[in-house]
């Protein structure tokens, strides 16, 4: 009798894991049906996170030299610059990349920016898009100035909203929330003459019902500051980033981050 109990409950268990399996796949079917294409071979777009580019000893800058080999490897190792426009056209419809697509991007709007990091990028022939915090643009000498901002714009360089004064959107009421995300692409539009479409998270803080004001504001897609690779899995109100930090090592970080990337979020060691 025992033995059968002992044989009935292993049958039970393997028909419920056949339909834990069952449904998994069916999930996973349903995801793919649901979007509107699947390329042939996915690509993952990795996302590179910067904040300042200066002579200042601090996890978040890179000095120019740090900077510039990194500019440096990645147009040596045929690494494409592309427009958050090409990765959704991608990630939406299927559109072609470049090969090798990298999208570099910084958060804050630092003056450095335009008087360290600009110069290395155009030497390189890449673009970047910058978040910028509209209240801190041109008000004093560590950030952007708009006339700085329009220059980089006439030379493919794409901004979009990073918040009007960079509270994480998670601690504000969703009025407060929302009217950072209209007031910041309001001026953005005012100064750059059109809407941004792209938004970063300011201390990477989000959630869904954030996510959905985000998109209720008319932007296209946001950017965290999780760990990993961009895919056609990815969320467009969650894209993921590589952030990029001064170290003892930061070359080597970067290779390791930059390269390593897919393979370890494949393993889901990286992804938090
Ligand atoms: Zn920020």
């Amino acid at each position: 009798m025992r033995y059968i109990q002992k044989h009935i409950t292993l049958v039970c268990l393997a028909a419920l894991l056949l339909c834990v399996l069952l449904a998994a796949s069916v999930a996973g079917t349903k995801a793919v049906a649901g979007r509107r294409y699947q390329p042939a071979e996915p690509t993952d777009v990795p996302v590179l996170n910067y904040h300042k580019v200066d002579n200042i000893d601090h996890s978040l800058v890179l000095t120019p030299a740090e900077f510039e080999e990194q500019m440096s490897y990645l147009a040596e190792n045929g690494y494409h610059a592309i427009t958050p426009d090409q990765l959704m056209g991608y990630l939406k419809y299927g559109r072609s990349l470049p090969d090798k697509p990298v999208l570099i991007t910084f958060d804050d709007g630092y003056a450095d920016n335009y008087v360290n990091a600009y110069p290395i990028l155009k030497k390189y022939g890449f673009t970047a898009t910058i978040f910028l915090i509209t209240d801190f643009i041109g008000a004093d000498e560590r950030f952007l100035t708009w006339d700085q901002v329009r220059e980089m714009q006439k030379n493919g360089f794409v901004f979009g909203s990073h918040t009007v004064n960079h509270q994480p959107l998670t601690k504000l009421s969703p009025e407060d929330a929302s009217a950072e995300l209209t007031e910041s692409a309001r001026e953005i539009e005012r100064q750059l003459g059109a809407k941004p479409r792209y938004f970063a998270y300011p201390t990477g803080a989000y959630n869904l019902k954030v996510e959905e004001l985000v998109r209720q504001a008319g932007y296209r897609a946001a950017f965290t500051i999780r760990y990993g690779q961009v895919g056609i899995e990815s969320d467009p109100y969650a894209i993921e980033r590589i952030p990029l930090y001064h170290s003892r090592k930061t070359f080597r970080s970067f290779y390791c981050r930059l390269t390593a990337a897919s393979l370890l979020e494949r393993l889901s060691i990286f992804k938090n």
